[in-house]
């Protein structure tokens, strides 16, 4: 197992994740909470200077993807709950790999949709045709009668492929992973 540490943060598709999630500020106040106790927004919101309801509405966006978890208190002098907040570093990871796969599904559905498969365009007006549809019309098209001449998306569909291929392989490499 790699151990997961806060430098897991410091990843490039973690920080993007993060902002995804929190919004342009969200990294930065999530950087400050830390995953082995829990902390008052009130000391987040100093540490970040940054408004303690809005510091708690970016915390429960990351609440509701299980990257953090709160504890609250009723503060009897000012009559109200404060919330305190930690960090679960492992759940960063699976939101990770649950952000990855979703990225895979929109790259599978990319290599399955028309576009890719429409292998046959006019020259004329632009319009694709698939192999069948160039066929009936014998390569030309049936508006304005200018030759079909195929699409090569070879390129375009290896490149989705080792793509798919990169991000299955961080997903390997990130289930080998915990705090
Ligand atoms: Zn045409």
């Amino acid at each position: 197992m790699v151990k997961i540490t806060r430098n897991f943060l410091k990843r490039v598709d973690v920080q993007e994740l993060l902002e995804l999630v929190g919004g342009p500020n969200g990294e930065k106040i999530l950087m400050k909470v830390p995953s082995t106790k829990f902390v008052s927004e009130f000391s987040l919101a100093d540490l970040v200077n940054i408004h303690i309801n809005k510091v708690r509405s970016i915390l429960y966006k990351f609440y509701e993807h299980k990257i953090v978890e709160f504890t609250k208190h009723k503060d009897l002098d000012r009559g109200l709950y404060i919330y305190s907040w930690r960090l679960l570093l492992d759940n960063v990871k699976s939101t990770l790999i649950k952000n990855k796969k979703a990225e895979i599904k929109i790259l599978q559905d990319k290599l399955l949709s028309e576009g890719l498969q429409n292998h046959f365009k006019c020259h004329g007006c632009g319009t694709f045709y698939t192999y069948d549809q160039s066929l009936n019309n014998n390569f030309s098209c049936p508006y304005d009668d200018s030759p079909l001449k195929m699409v090569d998306r070879q390129r375009e569909v290896r490149k989705i492929r080792r793509q798919v291929s990169s991000l299955e392989k961080q997903i390997m490499i990130l289930r080998k992973m915990a705090s």
